[in-house]
């Protein structure tokens, strides 16, 4: 059977006879592992559109228990990420983001849509990938089934009215081993016993989770966060992820507390 759909390459791998494995992950059948014989170094159409950041149109051959690449045609090439080291460096990290996330044959519309939305902010953004990547990750979590709890205390459920308003609120702790936002009285508990991954940030959690999540995408293009305020949700998200998806992109200069 010949099939047609658009998609995104996530990795490749060199097989025997000059033959490639090409994951890519499609808009209409979710992530694909296909084999192909055009050649990567070719300067053909279908070449091109079998390199990375480039989303194309696949035409494949749908055999009993494989799938082959016959010929693809660029519809867009991402190749501005390839001209800057750290747009290149967190642009691979989403895709190996999205290839921890996904399934083979998992159709995840939404989720193809934000990776290629992805795609178009961090060519247009001239810095601040990072700061894109953690939105990407945060507006993830829904479908994942993985959100934090940021409504009430994570271990005792009292909400957060009962513990103030605005920036008097009184409760600032985020538990990565509970699971979103901790009161005082269950983090001394939590922290008793020896193995909790409590956070303190010097900034309102819950108020700037919320705003990733809300906001488009591009708005992220622009917006410079303090550097200890970077540091912070990225040493967050780091540990959330790798707890809740066993995912370990954002690795890169992570610092114990
Ligand atoms: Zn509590």
């Amino acid at each position: 059977m010949i099939i047609h759909t658009d998609g995104i390459v996530l990795k490749q791998r060199k097989i025997a006879n000059n033959r490639r494995i090409i994951v890519t992950f499609s808009k209409t059948y979710g992530k694909l592992s296909a084999g192909t014989s055009i050649n990567e170094k070719s300067k053909g159409k279908s070449a091109l559109a079998l390199r990375p950041f480039t989303y194309a149109e696949y035409q494949m051959f749908k055999g009993r228990d494989y799938y082959n690449i016959d010929s693809a045609y660029v519809k867009k090439s991402y190749y501005a990420i390839g001209e800057d080291l750290d747009r290149f460096l967190t642009a691979s990290k989403l895709l190996e983001y999205v290839d921890g996330i996904t399934q083979e044959e998992q159709p995840r519309p939404r989720l193809f849509d934000l990776t290629i939305e992805f795609m178009e902010s961090i060519t247009r953004a001239t810095g601040n990938y990072e700061t894109l990547l953690y939105a990407f990750i945060l507006k993830t979590m829904k479908m994942q089934g993985i959100m934090p709890e940021m409504e009430c205390c994570v271990n005792c459920g009292k909400p957060l009215s009962d513990f103030g308003k605005g920036k008097d609120r009184k409760i600032k702790q985020f538990s990565v081993t509970s699971g979103g936002v901790i009161c005082e009285d269950c983090q001394k508990a939590e922290t008793s016993t020896g193995s909790a991954l409590i956070y303190n940030p010097s900034f309102d959690i819950i108020e700037v989770f919320q705003y990733f999540i809300m906001k488009p995408l591009e708005t992220f293009e622009k917006l410079k966060l303090k550097p200890e305020v970077s540091e912070s949700i990225k040493n967050i998200l780091s540990e959330y992820v790798k707890r809740y998806l066993e995912i370990d992109i954002l690795k890169d200069e992570i610092e114990w507390r």
